[in-house]
């Protein structure tokens, strides 16, 4: 069986960037679940289909033409030949990411797909219900949180880097406002699964995190 290693956070908990590093430096295969309901959330709007229409997105869900192609440390996402790795990041893409998540039968059909990333030597898979649903056998949990303050900082000089402009104010409300709805939802909300263990990252480096989620690997 591949050894998993999921790391499950809320937004811009700074999990993306980790658990990169952490594939990396285990030489470990990478799953950026968000990226998958992302890529949904977006397709979903290009094709017109409604956001609370369950069976349209399931069929979209379950035929998704996305590919994730590794370059230089780098993964491309790749929707119908377009590559679209920094359309997706966008705030109002996340925001129909999350809109799409709420959905049962649109979370089971992108399952599977997830499951198969598994590979050996290794898989880190970074999301919001890795250890709690898709891996719930992984011999290491991780919950990686900070302060929303903290978080919407981090995600201002992320979108800054991007070219896309954003206030700070803004952000805090928009990661409040998917913290609620990531947290509260009925299916697969974002929790910290009983046997996670819980990093506060609010006043560590990402070399911090890293190192102390390294260690944990090996202990
Ligand atoms: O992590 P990221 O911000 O890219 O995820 C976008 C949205 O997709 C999240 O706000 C969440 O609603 C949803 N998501 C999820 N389960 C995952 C990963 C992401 O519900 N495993």
């Amino acid at each position: 069986e591949t050894a998993v290693l999921t790391i499950d956070g809320p937004v811009s908990s700074g999990k993306g960037t980790v658990a990169r590093l952490v594939a990396a430096r285990l030489g470990w295969h990478l799953l950026d679940s968000g990226a998958l309901y992302r890529v949904l959330g977006y397709y979903a709007r290009n094709q017109g289909v409604a956001l609370d229409d369950e069976a349209a997105l399931v069929s979209l869900a379950k035929a998704l033409p996305v590919r994730f192609v590794e370059s230089q440390g780098e993964t491309a996402v790749i929707l119908d030949g377009e590559d679209v790795s920094n359309i997706i990041r966008q705030e109002s893409v996340g925001e129909l990411a999350s809109q799409v998540a709420v959905l049962q039968p649109v979370r089971d059909a992108l399952l599977a797909r997830q499951q198969a990333f598994a590979e050996s030597p290794g898989l880190v898979a970074d999301g919001r219900d890795m250890g709690t649903v898709v891996f719930t056998d992984a011999p290491l949990k991780i919950y990686l949180t900070a302060s929303a303050e903290e978080r919407a900082r981090r995600r201002f000089e992320q979108l800054k880097e991007k070219g896309f402009g954003a206030t700070l104010a803004t952000l805090v409300e928009d990661i409040r406002t998917r913290d609620d709805r990531d947290m509260n939802r009925e299916v697969a909300p974002l929790r910290p699964a009983d046997d996670a263990v819980v990093i506060d990252s609010t006043t560590l480096s990402v070399d911090d995190v890293v190192n102390r989620i390294l260690d944990e690997a090996a202990a």
